[in-house]
Formats: C-alpha cells, sequence, structure tokens
C-alpha cells in the first residue's frame, strides 16, 4: 500500500499543475468514459475517483460519455445502472454525452479526412486486412485499394452509410502507413459496415466508428483537457494525436495509468456478464460479484470504496492488490457509522429457571461505542433466550471461557449466569440448557467485584424475530482466477462453497421495524447495515419483502470477541 501524504503529488496531479501553472489551460476538465455493455466494476469505481477526484481537487470537471459506438452489445439497462452507481458513489457529472451525439460531426470530420487523401474506402475482407498488415518485425502490405481517388472514396463511403453494402464488405481506413513501427498507424480502421438498431440512434446508422478514431474526436469536441484511460492505450496514443492533428481541432491529451486488479477476483465484464448469463451468480448485483451494485447489496458503503480508491494511489506499473486492503476500508469505515445489534445465527435455547416467569425488562445497550451521538437502545430481556449454539460446550477445553456446566459468564448488557444443567434430544444434541442468574449484577457487572472471563450475546426467545442470513466467502478460490491452462476456462476456479445460507436465525427485535425503513444515500436506494455483536458487519438484502427477513454478512469482524473473550 502506497499511503501518500497531502504534499506528494501523483504524476497526473504534478502534470495538471504544471499545465496551469505555464497557463496552457485555465481549468481542468475530465472524463468518465464506459462503455454500455455491462455494469461497472471495482476497476470503473478506481477509474471514477481518480477523474472526478482529480477535477473536485483542481476545481475542474467531469463529463459522464457513454462509449456507444458498438450498437450490437450496448444497452440503455447500463446506462441507467452505470449513472445511479456513479451517483451513489457521491460523485456528480457536469454533463452526461454519448459518443453516438457526435456521430454526425464524425461523419463529416472522416469526409475531410478522405478529401485530404487522408483516408480511403477498402473493399478487402477484415481477415484480408488482417493479414496484410504484417507484424512488428514485418512491413504490411498497401490495399489494392488504397490509391482510389478522393470522388470515389467520397462516393463510396457515402453509399456505405446509405446503407447500399452488407456487413464487413467494406471499411473506411486511414490512410497513413502500412510500414510504419506502430502498427496502430497502418492504415487504422474507421468505420465498419454493422446493419444493427442503436440503442439511442436506432436505424439512422448503419456505419458505426471504430473507438480510436471516435475517442479522441469525442475528447475534443468536449474540450476535455485530460483523457485519462488505462496502460494498454499508450500504443493508441500516437494515433489519438494524429487524428487531432490532421482535424485542426481541440487538442485534448490523453494519459494513462494502471488498471485495478484485485486478487480472487476477474473483472472483465464479458467474463461478468458470462457469470450472470450462465446462472453462477444470482445476477449482476449478486453480493459476491464486484461490481459495484454487488458491493452495494453486501453493504459496502460509498466512503470505504473511495477511501480504498484513494489508497492503493495511482500506479503507472501494473499490478494486483489484495482484497484484503478494500475489506481494511470497509471495516474502517463501517465501525464507525454500523449501529451495533445483537443476533444468534446459530440459536440454542436457555432458560433461566430463577428468573420470573412472566417478567420483561428492558435493558440499556449503546448503539455504537465509536459514535456517541448514536445514543442508547432498550433490548428485552426475559426468562428464555437463544445464544450462539458454539457459546456453549458441555465438555470445553482448558481455555474456554464461554459457557460451559457450572461456569459463570456475563450476557452483554445484562446478567451473570450460570450453567446448571441441558437437555439433550435423542441423539445427544443439546436442545435447552439451564441457568442461574445473579439479580444483583443487571447490567453486566457484580458490585462484589466477581469477574467473569467470558460475555457472550444472546436475544430474547419470546421477543426474537426470524430471519434468514446469507454467509459469502471469495466466489473463486485461485489468487488469479483468470490464469488457466489451455484448454480451461476461469469458470473451473469458482468457489463452490461461496455461499451459505443460515435459515433459522434470532434477530434483537429492533431489527424488524429498521428493516421497513429504508436507507437512501446519494439518491440510491441501499441497505441498512449493522454491526451484529461478536459476529461481524450485516445488511439488509432486498429480498427483505413482506416481514421477510433476509441479511447478508458484508464482512467478519477484524478482531472477533470470541478471539479476545474466549
Ligand atoms: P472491460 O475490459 O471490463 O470491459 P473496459 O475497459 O472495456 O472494461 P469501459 O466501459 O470501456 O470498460 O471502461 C470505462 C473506463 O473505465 C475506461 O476509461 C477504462 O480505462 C476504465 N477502467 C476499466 N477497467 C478498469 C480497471 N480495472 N481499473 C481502472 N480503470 C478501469
Ligand atoms: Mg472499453
Amino acid at each position: 500500500m502506497e499511503e501518500r501524504n497531502e504534499k506528494q503529488l501523483n504524476f497526473l496531479e504534478e502534470i495538471i499543475e504544471e499545465g496551469l501553472k505555464d497557463g496552457r489551460y485555465k481549468t481542468i476538465l475530465t472524463r468518465f468514459p464506459p462503455e454500455p455493455n455491462g455494469y461497472l466494476h471495482i476497476g470503473h469505481a478506481k477509474s471514477i475517483c481518480l477523474n472526478f477526484g482529480l477535477a473536485e481537487k483542481y476545481g475542474g470537471k467531469t463529463n459522464l460519455r457513454f462509449d456507444d459506438t458498438n450498437p450490437v452489445k450496448e444497452d440503455t439497462e447500463y446506462v441507467d445502472s452505470i449513472q445511479n452507481d456513479i451517483r451513489w458513489l457521491g460523485f456528480q457529472w457536469a454533463g452526461v454525452h454519448y459518443a453516438s451525439d457526435y456521430f454526425d460531426q464524425l461523419y463529416e470530420w472522416a469526409c475531410v479526412l478522405i478529401k485530404k487523401g487522408l483516408a480511403y474506402v477498402d473493399d478487402q475482407s477484415l481477415e484480408e486486412i488482417r493479414q496484410n498488415r504484417g507484424t512488428v518485425t514485418e512491413p504490411g502490405k498497401d490495399s489494392p485499394y488504397r490509391n482510389r481517388s478522393v470522388e470515389e472514396n467520397l462516393d463510396l463511403f457515402e453509399r456505405m452509410k446509405a446503407g447500399e453494402f452488407a456487413d464487413g464488405s467494406r471499411v473506411l481506413r486511414a490512410k497513413i502507413d502500412m510500414a510504419h513501427p506502430n502498427m496502430q498507424f497502418r492504415d487504422p480502421i474507421m468505420y465498419r459496415i454493422l446493419h444493427a438498431t442503436h440503442h439511442r440512434t436506432g436505424d439512422k446508422w448503419c456505419i458505426y466508428p471504430m473507438y480510436d478514431y471516435a475517442h479522441g474526436q469525442s475528447d475534443s469536441i468536449e474540450g476535455i483537457t485530460h483523457s485519462i484511460c488505462t496502460l494498454e492505450f499508450d500504443i493508441h496514443r500516437p494515433l489519438y494525436d494524429w487524428f487531432i492533428e490532421q482535424l485542426g481541432i481541440f487538442p485534448s491529451h490523453q494519459y494513462e495509468f494502471a488498471r485495478l486488479n484485485l486478487d480472487y477476483t476477474v473483472m472483465s465484464k464479458r467474463k461478468l456478464l458470462q457469470l450472470v448469463k450462465e446462472g453462477y451468480v444470482s445476477g449482476w448485483d449478486d453480493p459476491r460479484m464486484p461490481t459495484i451494485c454487488g458491493f452495494r447489496r453486501r453493504g459496502y458503503t460509498p466512503e470505504a470504496i473511495r477511501s480504498f480508491c484513494d489508497r492503493i494511489g495511482v500506479a503507472k506499473r501494473d499490478n494486483v492488490i489484495s482484497y484484503s486492503l478494500l475489506e481494511f476500508a470497509l471495516r474502517e469505515h463501517l465501525n464507525k457509522v454500523a449501529p451495533r445489534r445483537m443476533a444468534v445465527l446459530n440459536p440454542v435455547r436457555v432458560v433461566i429457571d430463577n428468573y420470573p416467569d412472566d417478567k420483561v425488562e428492558m435493558l440499556s445497550a449503546v448503539n455504537n461505542p465509536e459514535n456517541e451521538a448514536d445514543g442508547m437502545r432498550e433490548v428485552p430481556f426475559c426468562k428464555e433466550l437463544y445464544i450462539e449454539r458454539d457459546d456453549f460446550m458441555e465438555n470445553p477445553p482448558k481455555k474456554y471461557f464461554r459457557l460451559s456446566p457450572g461456569n459463570e459468564v456475563r450476557l452483554r448488557y445484562a446478567y451473570f449466569v450460570t450453567c446448571q444443567s441441558v437437555e439433550k434430544d435423542s441423539e445427544g444434541n443439546v436442545t435447552c440448557i439451564h441457568c442461574t442468574y445473579d439479580p444483583a449484577t443487571r447490567g453486566g457487572d457484580s458490585p462484589d467485584g466477581r469477574k467473569v472471563k467470558g460475555t457472550i450475546h444472546w436475544v430474547s426467545a419470546r421477543h426474537a424475530v426470524d430471519a434468514e442470513v446469507r454467509l459469502f466467502d471469495r466466489l473463486f478460490a485461485a489468487e488469479s482466477p483468470d490464469d488457466v491452462e489451455e484448454g480451461h476456462t476461469f469458470l473451473e476456479n469458482l468457489n463452490p462453497d461461496s455461499l451459505k445460507v443460515l435459515e433459522n436465525c434470532k434477530l434483537e427485535p429492533c431489527l424488524a421495524e429498521e428493516v421497513r425503513t429504508g436507507n437512501i444515500e446519494n439518491g440510491v436506494e441501499s441497505p441498512r447495515r449493522f454491526q451484529f455483536e461478536r459476529l461481524g458487519y450485516f445488511c439488509t438484502d432486498n429480498d427483505c419483502k413482506d416481514g421477510r427477513m433476509v441479511f447478508n454478512r458484508t464482512c467478519t469482524l477484524k478482531d472477533s470477541w470470541a478471539k479476545v473473550n474466549g
């Protein structure tokens, strides 16, 4: 982890400050340019935090631009989810734009390049074009159509646009140099024919611009000062500059940074889509998915994701970040904001024999020791309780300080109790634990200074609400799920035990009401998050409906009480 202090600038900040100082620009304009062909993932969050964060820091602005130049894979469902996720992270764009808004302008500029003798219509098949491109060590071969006249090119290009030709029969290429050492300059394709309905332009177009021709020009149209993208685009930068130069338009510049890679995770949208389509997960927002909506459903906070992105900094070389760093940022934030509640996930009944049958006491509990403003709440206590099955052992080992026959423990916020006997079913499973309590220890302390080594949580059996709780583990069992030998797929690295459902959990009663009150965060419906004492952080799931209670475990506690208190 690269902890940056305030004064140390990352390389992008240095570039920006230099440009502001020498007057190259007065303010900065960045953009986040997702292709609406999938949901955003944590890697996109990195790019969002970077683009919006830099603009915020230097008083500039950020555009959201949908890079929608491939009609086949794009959809408005994705457009909506992307806006939702950026908003939820807490960022607001200056303008929302679509590369498809620029199709007319891009077409006109293509005609300008044709007229300058810098573009031509090629009738070779895509296969021929690929074969004639040469290799890094060998020059390519000129297309037999390379020297068409400007008039012929203009005519053919117009007819491509008019829909006269079949998909794949012709392309428009820039006329640069088939022997150029940078392969990107060997007459790159600018337009291809695709008779497909576009999510915004419908059937108006049947030719679509390629990334390299569309991206820089779109940046330029918007007046983007810093076009920030991931490292693999560095070889495209000279071409990005070439188009802008030849057209003599606003000089946007491209800068590259290392993409975020996380261990135990796949991040390619194609693979995430496959997981969804083939049913390996319940959807894009499955709490095990590395998508922003998946993290949201899992109980992550926008603050945690932003703090994570900030912590990992901006690198110029590819690396893999540990998932535990993300969880670290998450725990740090949840510890501050998540109200504490008591919940028993694997219940066993406790009866306090010397407690009055019908008595109910309301005991005070702290909502969050990290935040006094959260105040106190009342938790009902009565003769019958539930505790965790593994907080009791009939024949405990030496250092077991929780409940066992003859042993006294503290019930959190309540009383000291001592186990007297147990009831068992025919198979020998404990079905009920009988205890006695000491009325003088109300609130959890003994007036005679008597100490107990263990403190356990509980819920009142008569007041508890039933819930399903879902426990998640890593979606992939391998550190680099993408690293597979030939003939194998990343799917083989899926962790078969990544989801465990507990159906018989008992929760503190106030949670029933809290589940009914939603949580709108940055304008987006989000789960309510809690710390279940000693167990971890949990949140309400979308499946909470009509009184059904479903919680997701967001993450475990770093230091569980179980370890501290025995
Ligand atoms: P994928 O390969 O998963 O489909 P992509 O790069 O094609 O991702 P885009 O929608 O084109 O997805 O990405 C939008 C922006 O997010 C781009 O500027 C891209 O560089 C950035 N981005 C995508 N993945 C990452 C990542 N893992 N780390 C940082 N930035 C990323
Ligand atoms: Mg892309």
